[in-house]
C-alpha cells in the first residue's frame, strides 16, 4: 500500500455463519482504491457488494485477508469512513438540522461552531430553508441530500454509498448524482458506490469493478475513459462513446449470468 491508496483489500475471504452452516460470502478479493478516486462495484444480486462495504467499514472482520485504510489495518469502525444508504434512516422527531448533527452527537463534537457546519452543507446542498423542518415534509430526494450532509458533516476521508439512489425518482435520481461526484470531486474525497445501474455506475466512476457470484469475486475492472471520466454524470451520457462502454458492461453481466444461471441484475 503506497501513499496514493486510501483503501485496500488483501487477499480478502468472507464466510457467513448461520444457522444453516456456513457460507462464503466473497472469496479472494484483492482491491486497491486510490486517494480521490470514485469506484463502483455492480454485479448481481448476492455477490457480496454490501458485504465488501461492511467489511471496508470496519462493521465487522473479514474471515481471512486484510482491510487498509490509509496507511492503517482496519480492526473496526472508523470516523475516517463516512457511510450513506438507500433508506436514509432520518429519526422523525427530530429536525433537519438535528438529523444532519447526529454523527457529531456520536463524535462527542456537537457545537455553536460544528452547527455553523451542519448550516453551511445543509446550504450547500440546497436545503438552506429546510433546517428547521421535519424529514416528513421533505421528498424522497431532499431526505438523501440531508443523509449526504450528515455524512460529510463529520469530515470522512472516504465515503461508502450502498445504492443511495436506487427508491428515487429518475430525474431526482441524475441531480444527485450530479451533486454528489461535484461535491465529492470538490473535497477531493474518495468514495466507493455500490450500485445496480450500470448507467450510474458509468456515468459517475472513475472505475467500475464488475463483481462474479457463487461465491463473490473480482470479474472485470472497467477504467472510465476520457471524456466521460471528467464530464458530470448527466452530461457524460451524452457523450459519443458513453453506449459502448454501456454495452461493455452490459455485456459482463450478462456473462456472470449465463455462467451461473440467469437470475435478475438487482
Ligand atoms: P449484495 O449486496 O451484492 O446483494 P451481500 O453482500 O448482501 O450481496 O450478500 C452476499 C452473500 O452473503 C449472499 O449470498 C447473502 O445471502 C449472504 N449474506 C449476506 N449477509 C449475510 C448474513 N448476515 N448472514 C448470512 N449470510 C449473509
Ligand atoms: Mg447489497
Amino acid at each position: 500500500m503506497n501513499d496514493s491508496t486510501a483503501l485496500a483489500l488483501r487477499r480478502l475471504s468472507h464466510v457467513y455463519v448461520g444457522d444453516k452452516g456456513a457460507s462464503l460470502a466473497v472469496e479472494g478479493i484483492d482491491l486497491a482504491v486510490a486517494k480521490g478516486e470514485f469506484v463502483s462495484l455492480v454485479g448481481p444480486s448476492g455477490c457480496g457488494k454490501t458485504t465488501l462495504l461492511s467489511l471496508l467499514a470496519g462493521l465487522f472482520p473479514p474471515t481471512t485477508g486484510e482491510v487498509w485504510l490509509g496507511g492503517e489495518r482496519v480492526f473496526g469502525p472508523s470516523p475516517k469512513v463516512g457511510y450513506m444508504l438507500q433508506q436514509d434512516y432520518l429519526f422523525p422527531w427530530r429536525t433537519i438540522r438535528d438529523n444532519a448533527a447526529v454523527g457529531l452527537e456520536i463524535q462527542g463534537t456537537k457545537s455553536k461552531e460544528t452547527m455553523k457546519k451542519v448550516d453551511g452543507w445543509l446550504e450547500e446542498l440546497g436545503l438552506g430553508g429546510s433546517g428547521y423542518r421535519y424529514p416528513h415534509e421533505l421528498s424522497g430526494g431532499m431526505r438523501q441530500r440531508v443523509a449526504l450532509a450528515r455524512t460529510l458533516v463529520t469530515e470522512p476521508e472516504v465515503l461508502l454509498l450502498d445504492e443511495p439512489f436506487s427508491a428515487l425518482d429518475l430525474h431526482i435520481k441524475m441531480q444527485l448524482e450530479e451533486l454528489v461526484v461535484e461535491t465529492l470531486g470538490k473535497l477531493g474525497k474518495t468514495a466507493v458506490l455500490v450500485t445496480h445501474d450500470l448507467s450510474e455506475a458509468a456515468a459517475m466512476s472513475d472505475r467500475v469493478i464488475v463483481l462474479g457470484r457463487n461465491p463473490g469475486h473480482i470479474r472485470k475492472e472497467i477504467a472510465i475513459p476520457e471524456p466521460i471520466r471528467s464530464t458530470d454524470p448527466i452530461e457524460a451520457r451524452k457523450l459519443p462513446g458513453f453506449q459502448t462502454l454501456f454495452e461493455e458492461l452490459w455485456a459482463e453481466l450478462d456473462a456472470v449470468d449465463e455462467g451461473k444461471g440467469g437470475e435478475s441484475h438487482a
